[in-house]
């Protein structure tokens, strides 16, 4: 199984340390062509705006959305969940807009929002460390989309068929649970 990290900019390496310790083939995903050998996609947390613009430069917006529209699994981080939402609050425009939920960007406070907790997951586990940095929190959600985690009274974890999102970042800490939950979703599909 061979899963590529969306390399634009942000917090890709991390993801790939962690596959790559669960003995996950990972690749730095940047080229179209790319798209072809690949199993599973992770969008890293970062800056929407940033990400958005450059999957249009360097062509791959069309691949990608084909590939997640086709059923290929795919995990979105923070800034990567943003990109995946079919609405982002107060703002026009969106990215590939996939999954069925609308997100408020720096949900918590621009300055002031980024901290750390521990709380559980549905399918992924309890006590998951949970390192929050401006992140956006989901808002509301659409029928086919399950939420898996609600920290004061926000949604901060959800799937959606093959798309599973997080408001946190599970690749800053040593807790592999959630790689290893979309490591089982690409496993089911096959
Ligand atoms: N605030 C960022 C955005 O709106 C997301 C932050 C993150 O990915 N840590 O894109």
């Amino acid at each position: 199984m061979r899963i590529g990290v969306l390399a634009m900019q942000g917090a890709y390496k991390e993801h790939i340390n962690i596959l790559r310790q669960l003995g996950i083939e990972a690749i730095d995903l940047r080229y179209k062509e790319e798209f072809e050998n690949i199993e599973g996609i992770i969008i890293p947390g970062g800056e929407s705006t940033s990400i958005g613009k450059l999957i249009k430069i360097l062509d791959i917006y069309d691949v990608l959305k084909d590939k997640v529209l086709e059923g290929m699994p795919i995990l979105g981080t923070c800034a990567g969940m943003i990109v995946l939402a079919k609405k982002i609050h107060n703002q026009e425009n969106t990215h590939i807009a996939t999954m069925d939920i609308e997100v408020i960007r720096n949900g918590y406070g621009r300055q002031l929002g980024s901290f750390n907790t521990n709380e559980s997951v549905r399918y992924i586990g309890e006590n998951i460390p949970m390192v929050f940095i401006r992140a956006p929190y989901i808002k509301s959600v659409g029928k086919d989309v399950e939420i898996l985690s609600v920290v004061d009274d926000k949604i901060v974890a959800a799937k959606q068929d093959n798309m599973l999102v997080t408001s946190f970042h599970p690749e800053l800490t040593n807790n592999t649970n959630v790689h290893e939950y979309f490591v089982k979703m690409i496993k089911d599909r096959q």
